[in-house]
């Protein structure tokens, strides 16, 4: 199986990105973030929750969104990968998904760290707020989102250095460009693993 994480900070193109990989290589894409908000959108009891937290720039609780994620692994037990965009955001969530991902007798190929510098990465989100209207895409809420995830989700970069599965991307450039840098090491890292 080919599990791929896709991680950065808020605004870094990991859905973009994790887009075109899912396009090229057959994976099943979960993006935490997109479910959420379809949860939002039908009002189920878990998209009222979810807004709150959203709305303030907040991360969602570890247990609620492993949760989520386990069900959404179950339901596909026929995939060939997955790509995991926007999940795990904290360590806890990172080694649930290892354990999850064990129990399948499978575990993480690659983690794509996607860095893009600060000032592009607010002026990103300033942008799509005005094209797409996303709740959390004004600047207090961007400020708030890029001070959590320094927090909370940066960790994760050690982490998986420490698995040797770190692979850092710069983001700062066009996105077909990001895209065949990912390319390139995908496609080593399955000749290898033939
Ligand atoms: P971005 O990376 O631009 O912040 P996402 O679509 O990935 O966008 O996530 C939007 C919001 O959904 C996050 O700010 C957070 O509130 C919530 N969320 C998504 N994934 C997780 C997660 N794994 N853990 C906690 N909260 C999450």
């Amino acid at each position: 199986m080919l599990n791929i994480v896709v991680f950065g900070a808020p605004g870094c193109g990991k859905g973009t990105q994790s887009e075109l990989i899912v396009k090229k290589y057959d994976l099943f894409h979960i993006s935490t973030g997109s479910v959420l908000r379809m949860e939002i959108e039908k009002q189920t009891e878990l998209g009222k929750l979810a807004e709150e937290y959203i709305h303030d720039g907040h991360l969602l609780p570890d247990d609620l969104i492993i949760k989520m994620l386990a069900d959404i692994l179950e339901s596909n037990p026929n995939e060939k990968g997955f790509i995991f965009d926007g999940f795990p955001r904290t360590i806890a969530q990172a080694k649930s998904l290892d354990r999850l991902l064990y129990g399948r007798n499978t575990g993480i190929t690659a983690c794509f760290n996607l860095d893009v510098e600060e000032k592009n990465l607010i002026a990103r989100m300033l942008k799509r707020g005005e094209e797409q209207g996303r709740c959390d895409d004004t600047s207090d809420t961007i400020r708030k989102r890029l001070e959590i995830y320094r927090i909370r989700t940066e960790p994760l970069i050690a982490y998986y250095k420490k698995q040797g599965k770190l692979f850092k991307i710069k983001g700062d450039k066009f996105v077909d460009d990001v895209f065949e840098d990912i390319r390139e090491i995908l496609d080593r890292l399955i000749y290898q693993n033939k």
